[in-house]
C-alpha cells in the first residue's frame, strides 16, 4: 500500500563537539547524559531517509559553552575554484590544513534561544577610532587606521610576529584578567572576552592573536525571537548562549583564531571582506499570521518562528520539504486526515505540497526551515 502520509516525524544527529554544553540539549531533547558529553549541536535535514527529497540547508540547535573560532566563509565562486585548486594539489579532504571541503557557500542566520553573544563584522569607524584611543595597548594601531583603512589594520594584527603579539597584549591582559576573575566585567563588553579567550586559548606562554579581533568586531548582545545574517566575507565568532541556526549545506571555514584547530591567516585575509558591519538584527517580520518569517538575502534557506497560542491555530503550506522543530509547548499537526502530536525536541518533515495545520492547547514556539518563494 502506498504510504499516503504528509508529514513524518525525524530525529536529527547530535555533535559531541568539545565546546558544547552538558545540560540544554539533553534537556531539550529529553535524554539523559549521565556522563557529562558535550551536547553541542542537533543537526536537522543532513541525514534525512532517502525517500525524501534533499534539502539545500543545514538546521541546528546550537549550545555554545566555550566560544567558538573566529572565522570567516567564502562565497559560492570562490569556494568553486579553491576546492578544485586544493583538490588538484592532493589534500585529502579530510585532511586538517584542508581548507575547502566542498564547492558550496555557507551564508548562515542565527536566532537565539538564550541571550546570545557573538562577534560579528568590523566596528563602524567612530567606534573602531573609539577603541583604538580608549584600550591603551591598540594605540599603536591608530595611526594605521587613519582613513578607515581595515585592511591595514587587519593585516597588521594578523601579521605580527607572535613575540609581538605576546608583548602588546601582557599589559592588557595583566589588567583585565583579575577584573574577569573578580566577576567585575560584563559579557557586552570586550574585555570579558578578551580575558576569557586568554585564560582559554593561551597555548605554551603564547597569547592567541584573536584577542585582537575581540576589540576591532562588534561584541553583539541578542535575545530569543531575534534573528542574524552572516553572509559571505563577514568574520565571526560565536561567544556564548543557545540558538537556533541555519545555514546552506556546507563545511567551508577559514579560521582567524580563538581555537586550537587549524588557521590560515593568508587565505584569511584574503577573504575577509574589510567593510565596517552595522549589526542588523532582525526583530521578525509578522507577516499577519503567528509566523515571524526572518527574511534574509539567502536563496538557500529561510527560517521562520512560529508562535501557536492556546485555541489559535495557524496553516502553513509547503512549497518544498519543510522541516519544523518544537521548541516549547505541546502541539498537533494535521495535513489532510492525518493528525500527529509533537511535543518539546520533537522534529518533523512535511513533503512537498503539504499544508500543515497547527493548533495547541497551550502556547507553543516550532521553527521552521524551508526555502524562500521565489516567483
Ligand atoms: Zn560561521
Amino acid at each position: 500500500m502506498e504510504n499516503s502520509n504528509k508529514i513524518f516525524k525525524i530525529k536529527g544527529l547530535i555533535k559531541h563537539y568539545d565546546w558544547g554544553g552538558k545540560t540544554f540539549i539533553p534537556q531539550l531533547l529529553n535524554i539523559p547524559n549521565p556522563d557529562k558529553k558535550p551536547f553541542a549541536e542537533y543537526w536537522l535535514g543532513s541525514n534525512l531517509d532517502e525517500q525524501f527529497e534533499k534539502v539545500p540547508y543545514l538546521m541546528k540547535v546550537q549550545d555554545v559553552e566555550k566560544m567558538l573560532s573566529i572565522q570567516v566563509h567564502p562565497s559560492k565562486e570562490v569556494a568553486r575554484i579553491k576546492y578544485k585548486e586544493e583538490n588538484a594539489k592532493g589534500i585529502p579532504l579530510d585532511a586538517p590544513h584542508r581548507n575547502y571541503k566542498d564547492e558550496n557557500h555557507k551564508p548562515e542566520l542565527l536566532s537565539p534561544l538564550s541571550e546570545f553573544y557573538l562577534l560579528h563584522g568590523f566596528k563602524a569607524p567612530v567606534a573602531m577610532d573609539k577603541i583604538l584611543k580608549e584600550v591603551s595597548e591598540l594605540n599603536f594601531l591608530q595611526q594605521l587606521f587613519k582613513g578607515a583603512d581595515y585592511k591595514a589594520l587587519y593585516t597588521k594584527v594578523m601579521t605580527i610576529p607572535q613575540e609581538e603579539v605576546n608583548e602588546r597584549l601582557r599589559p592588557l591582559l595583566e589588567r583585565i584578567v583579575p577584573l574577569y576573575n573578580a566577576g567585575k566585567l560584563n559579557k557586552g563588553n570586550e574585555d570579558f572576552w578578551a580575558a576569557r579567550a586568554s585564560l582559554t586559548f593561551n597555548m605554551n606562554g603564547n597569547t592567541d592573536r584573536g584577542i585582537f579581533s575581540i576589540y576591532l568586531f562588534n561584541v553583539v548582545t541578542m535575545h530569543p525571537g531575534q534573528a542574524l545574517f552572516q553572509d559571505a566575507g563577514l568574520p565571526h565568532a560565536y561567544l556564548e548562549g543557545y540558538t537556533m541556526e541555519i545555514m546552506a549545506n556546507s563545511d567551508n571555514v577559514l579560521r582567524g583564531g580563538l581555537t586550537p584547530k587549524y588557521i590560515d591567516v593568508k587565505e584569511l585575509l584574503e577573504h575577509v571582506k574589510y567593510e565596517p558591519t552595522v549589526p542588523d538584527v532582525i526583530a521578525g517580520h509578522s507577516s499577519g499570521t503567528l509566523e515571524e518569517i526572518f527574511v534574509t538575502p539567502a536563496t538557500d534557506f529561510q527560517l521562520s518562528r512560529i508562535k501557536i497560542k492556546k485555541q489559535e491555530g495557524i496553516a502553513i503550506p509547503a512549497k518544498k520539504t519543510d522541516i519544523y522543530f518544537v521548541y516549547k509547548g505541546n502541539v498537533d499537526a494535521t495535513a489532510d486526515e492525518q493528525t500527529e502530536h509533537f511535543s518539546p525536541g520533537d522534529a518533523f518533515l512535511a513533503v512537498p505540497g503539504t499544508v500543515v495545520h497547527f493548533g495547541s492547547e497551550e502556547e507553543a514556539v516550532v521553527y521552521r526551515a524551508s526555502e524562500p518563494v521565489t516567483t
